[in-house]
């Protein structure tokens, strides 16, 4: 799955006539040649602006050296200088080709947004598994194992006495757990985290983490310690679906507030531009959709909404038309380390223009 630095990488590049391509090749649903005939169609659409070298290229990865093992591929390629990004994704990708002066990444930048990573802890009274998860993928896990707890009882021990002792010493593996976890989220980059485990087992375990880390768990369900991967990455899929819907409503509904307010808030796609080139936007919200034609400058990259004689921010007359002023918008907004957040559905922010932002200031 793609990375933000790779994002950042590729907002960073520019070159001449620089091929975009996102082709689905879930061969769960096509076939391989049905992927191809895809494939040549939406070559066929961009080759009079492209470069044959570029196009071979493509070609050549499909036909010599892609596996064919991700259900999505993201291409990038500038032959004349040497430029080649590839991706095989494991979700599907809206198919689609492009040819611009720099890579098209509305597409990825939405991908990225969608199938964020997060960790997964499932824990029990002896030991704790960790998982570090991203796109219905694992990228890493550990596992940790206390001291074994079912022992026998010791003679001469009182029932009361055995449990003591049991819960004392599944105490102590939750904490050691507790403080594994902690390295593991840290070492692997897990913003956010969801916890499985048996209800008490997880109360008493969340009281044991850090305050930072108590804050940045994005829910907890039910599970029992031999539960397989398929289903620890569909539940904890589910959580973060919903955690993220619930989040974006909320980010929609701040920033429609501030917006009519006068505050940190803009609405629809000349504010959203604006602020973006003023370097004031914090979170920029977009719905997945929304594509409108714009006029960019020449001389500052500007691009407004509207077909303006001469450039708001330097007086430039020379405005080319762009055919997708959001795919500008988030090309500027991964570029200037904004947030984006993809939105699939939400009808007060079609409502406002289908785009906005939360201002910094
Ligand atoms: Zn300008």
């Amino acid at each position: 799955m793609i990375k933000k630095q790779d994002l950042r990488e590729l907002v960073s590049y520019t070159g001449d006539k620089v091929v975009s391509l996102y082709l689905n090749t879930d061969l769960s649903r096509e076939s391989k040649e049905k992927c191809k005939l895809v494939l040549r169609e939406h070559l066929g659409k961009i080759d009079d602006e492209a470069l044959s070298q570029d196009l071979n290229r493509i070609e050549r990865f499909f036909g010599f050296e892609y596996d064919w093992q991700g259900r999505g591929v993201v291409l990038f390629s500038c032959q004349a200088q040497g430029f080649w990004r590839a991706y095989s994704l494991p979700v599907p990708v809206p198919d689609g080709a492009f040819v611009a002066d720099r890579p098209h990444v509305k597409p990825l930048v939405y991908l990225a947004d969608k199938f964020g990573s997060y960790g997964v802890v499932i824990v029990d009274r002896e030991c704790v598994r960790m998982f570090h998860i991203r796109g219905g993928r694992v990228l890493g896990e550990s596992e940790a194992i206390g001291e074994e707890i079912k022992r026998h009882k010791q003679g001469g021990w009182s029932q009361s006495r055995y449990q003591r002792w049991v819960d004392g010493q599944a105490a102590q593996n939750l904490k050691r757990a507790a403080e594994e976890v902690v390295q593991f989220l840290k070492s692997e980059d897990c913003q956010r985290v969801i916890i499985g485990g048996t209800e008490a087992n997880l109360a008493q375990f969340q009281d044991m983490l850090p305050k930072h880390l108590q804050e940045r768990i994005a829910g907890t369900f039910s599970v029992g310690r031999m539960t397989g991967i398929d289903d620890i990455l569909e539940r904890s899929w589910e959580i973060m679906q919903r955690v993220e819907r619930e989040e974006e409503g909320k980010l929609v509904e701040e920033m429609i507030t501030a917006a009519r307010k006068g505050g940190l808030g803009a609405t629809g796609l000349a504010d959203t531009l604006y602020r973006l080139h003023e370097g004031r936007v914090r979170i920029m919200l977009v719905m997945e959709g929304l594509s409108a034609p714009g006029h960019v400058c020449s001389s500052c990259g500007y691009v407004s909404a509207e077909d303006v004689p001469k450039c708001l921010f330097c007086g430039g007359e020379d405005m080319r038309p762009v055919e997708d002023a959001v795919e500008y918008a988030v090309y500027t907004a991964v570029k200037t380390g904004v947030k984006v957040e993809a939105v699939e559905e939400s009808q007060p922010l079609e409502e406002a223009g289908g785009i906005g932002a939360i201002l910094r200031y």
